[in-house]
């Protein structure tokens, strides 16, 4: 809830600077435009959004549809970020580290992520990141790894982030690898051809760029250009600027 409001502040803060108005000199008339263009901004919204969130949290936590995912995890992944973001990725099932720690992204897949975001000039903070599934897909004991999800194991879990999407009403959303790709449009394709152009996912623009973790695997530049060029056309249609050092950027 917090980051949110902190975002807003931060948002307003970088507006005042960027006007011609003298930084932490603001006039009463500057502040009130300021508050009148944030009034659209919903606040309230957002606290709405958070809570509505959290009640789908809570059934996701006692979760029990696939018992044989139920019975090997430690804890549910739901999702984290913005309530109200602009921007969701989405990837396929949370792998050992996830499970460790509650959060998507947060292994070496997830620190690929992070950069991709902070190059694209935002933060986790701000978009929202959450997984087609909402457990760990089970391994045999004591193997290594992680295993990609089930057709089944997805079809009975994206009813839940059917409802963070309806909730969150990302103005694009960005679906990481191909597993993530079927789970949202119920088809597998081949990623050379998914990626680089836009899908529709509910009248929702839906980026497939490749899984960070496929990143990882093959360390090819070309490979990793095609993913930041897939982020750049992110941002144009999110409204988003791109600096001469991001056209250039190679991940
Ligand atoms: N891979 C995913 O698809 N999701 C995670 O949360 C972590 C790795």
């Amino acid at each position: 809830m917090l980051q949110p409001a902190l975002s807003l502040v931060l948002e307003a803060l970088k507006e005042i600077r960027e006007s011609q108005e003298k930084t932490f000199r603001v006039s009463r008339a500057t502040l009130n435009r300021l508050l009148e263009s944030r009034r659209h901004q919903n606040v309230p919204d957002i606290a709405a959004r958070a809570a509505s969130l959290g009640r789908v949290r809570d059934r996701v936590c006692v979760c029990t549809k696939c018992p044989h995912l139920a019975r090997s995890r430690t804890q549910t992944v739901f999702g984290v970020g913005n309530p109200d973001a602009e921007l969701m990725f989405i990837g396929e099932a949370p792998g050992a580290d996830e499970d460790a720690r509650g959060e998507p992204f947060v292994g070496r897949a997830g620190q690929l992520l992070t950069r991709i975001i902070e190059t694209m000039g935002l933060s986790r903070d701000e978009v929202y990141i959450a997984n087609i599934l909402k457990c760990r897909p089970d391994m045999p004991k004591g193997a290594p790894g992680n295993r990609p999800p089930t057709p089944q194991e997805m079809q009975t879990c994206i009813g839940y982030l059917i409802e963070q999407i309806e909730i969150i009403q990302p103005r694009v959303m960005v679906a990481l690898g191909a597993t993530a790709a079927e789970g949202l449009l119920g088809a597998r394709g081949v990623m050379r051809e998914l990626r680089g152009k836009w899908h529709s996912y509910h009248d929702t623009p839906l980026m497939i760029t490749y899984h960070p973790s496929y990143l990882l695997r093959n360390q090819s530049p070309g490979e990793k250009r095609k993913v930041w060029e897939d982020m750049m056309a992110v941002l144009e249609k999110l409204d988003r600027p791109i600096s001469e050092r991001q056209r250039n950027y190679f991940l």
